[in-house]
C-alpha cells in the first residue's frame, strides 16, 4: 500500500481531474422530522453537491450494481421466430465518490456470492468491474456496529481511501489509476506526524462507538437457538414490509418475471430483488408456502446472514452498518435480536 499527504484544498481539484467520469457520491435529499439532513447516493456533476460529512444514507449505493428492478432481456417477433437481446445495463466507468468503510466491505461480501461463486452473474460483475471507489473515514453513529462486525476499516476493494487528520487528507493509495489521478494533484509523502494523526483520529473513533453485537460462537448459537421464544417475539413485532432488506448494502436476493407485449409481437425477462421477509419470498408454484409466519420469515434473515454466509464465507453477511434498524417502523435492530437471541436483556 502507497501513502500520501494532501491538502484539503486540493480535493475539489482531484474531484474534477476524475469527474470525466460518471460520478456517484452523497447528495442531500431533504431533511427529518427534527429538521437533520437525510442523504443519499446520487450523481454529482460538481464537487460542491456532495456531503462528504454525511453520517449514513438511507439506501445503500448496491442499487447503482443491483438495481431494484433489471431488465435481463428483451425478445421480439421477427420473420425468422423470437429474437433474444441481452444488455448487462452497463453505463460506463463511475466513481464512487465518499463510501464509508462498512458499504465497501458490503461491495466485497456481495462479490464473493455474485462473482467468485460458482454461478457469477454478468449483470453484476459488468458494473462492478467498472467502478472506481474512493472511500472516505466516518463518524460511528448510535446505530453503527460494524466494529463487533469487523467492517469499521475497509483492508481492500478501494482505490483510494481518504481519512480527515485536520488540515488534511491522509490517503491509502490501492490501484495504479489512483495514483495516476494524485499526479494531477499537489500530494506529499507522509511524514511521522501524518503517521501520528492517522492513529489518533482512528483511535477516537474507535472510542465512539456505542452499539456493539456480540459474534462469539455465533453459528453454534443460532443452531441451539432455533426454536428460541425470541424469534416468535421479535416475529410479531415485524410488519414484513421488507423495508429491511431494501435499504441493505448487502441483501440480493431477487424473483425473475417474465411479461409479454400486449399485441404478443415482443418479451421481456425482468429481474426484481426481494425481500425475505415479505409473505410471498417462499411461495412456490400451486400456492403452498414454506414460510408462512412473519417470524420464521424474520428468523431466515438472521440465519442467512449471521449463520449460512458464515458457515460459507467465513464472515457475516450483515456489515453493521444499522440501516434496517433505522428504518424499521417495528423498531427491530440487529443488536437487540442477536442480544436476545443468546439469552441477555430481552
Ligand atoms: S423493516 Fe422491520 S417490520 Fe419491516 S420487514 Fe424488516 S424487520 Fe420487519
Ligand atoms: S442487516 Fe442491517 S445492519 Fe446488517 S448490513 Fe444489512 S442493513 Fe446493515
Amino acid at each position: 500500500m502507497i501513502f500520501k499527504v494532501f491538502g484539503k484544498k486540493e480535493l475539489p481539484r482531484l474531484f474534477d481531474v476524475i469527474a470525466v467520469n460518471r460520478v456517484v457520491g452523497p447528495v442531500q435529499k431533504g431533511t427529518d422530522k427534527n429538521g437533520s439532513p437525510l442523504h443519499t447516493f446520487g450523481e454529482v456533476r460538481d464537487f460542491a453537491e456532495l456531503s462528504l460529512d454525511y453520517k449514513t444514507t438511507i439506501l445503500s449505493a448496491k442499487r447503482f450494481v443491483l438495481p431494484f428492478h433489471e431488465t435481463l432481456c428483451t425478445f421480439r417477433v421477427t420473420e425468422n421466430g423470437w429474437e433474444k437481446d441481452v444488455d448487462f445495463n452497463v453505463r460506463g466507468p463511475t466513481v464512487f465518490f465518499g463510501l464509508h468503510a462498512c458499504d465497501i466491505n458490503a461491495f466485497n461480501r456481495l462479490d464473493k456470492v455474485l462473482m467468485e461463486s460458482v454461478y457469477p452473474t454478468p449483470y453484476y460483475a459488468s458494473k462492478r468491474k467498472n467502478m472506481f471507489i474512493i472511500g472516505t473515514n466516518c463518524e460511528p453513529q448510535p446505530y453503527c456496529f460494524c466494529r463487533s462486525m469487523g467492517t469499521d476499516t475497509a483492508l481492500h476493494g478501494f482505490d483510494l481511501f481518504l481519512t480527515d487528520i485536520g488540515d488534511r487528507y491522509f490517503a491509502e493509495v490501492q490501484s495504479a489509476t489512483a495514483y495516476n489521478f494524485l499526479l494531477q494533484i499537489k500530494t506529499a509523502d507522509p511524514k511521522e506526524k501524518d503517521h501520528q494523526r492517522y492513529m489518533d483520529v482512528v483511535a477516537e473513533k474507535n472510542k465512539k462507538f456505542t452499539a456493539h453485537v456480540d459474534n462469539t460462537d455465533l453459528t453454534k448459537i443460532l443452531d441451539m437457538e432455533f426454536q428460541s421464544q425470541a424469534w416468535k417475539e421479535w416475529g410479531d413485532k415485524c410488519l414484513s414490509c421488507g423495508t429491511c432488506a431494501n435499504v441493505c448494502p448487502t441483501c440480493y436476493c431477487y424473483g425473475v418475471e417474465e411479461t409479454v407485449d400486449m399485441n404478443a409481437t415482443g418479451a421481456r425477462k425482468i429481474k426484481s430483488l426481494h425481500s425475505c421477509n415479505l409473505i410471498d419470498f417462499a411461495e412456490v408454484a400451486g400456492g403452498h408456502n414454506f414460510r408462512p409466519e412473519r417470524h420464521s420469515r424474520l428468523k431466515y434473515r438472521y440465519y442467512h446472514k449471521h449463520r449460512g454466509f458464515v458457515e460459507a464465507f467465513e464472515e457475516s453477511l450483515c456489515v453493521g452498518c444499522g440501516r434496517c434498524g433505522e428504518a424499521c417502523l417495528a423498531d427491530i435492530t440487529v443488536p437487540e435480536v442477536i442480544a436476545s437471541v443468546r439469552g441477555e436483556g430481552h
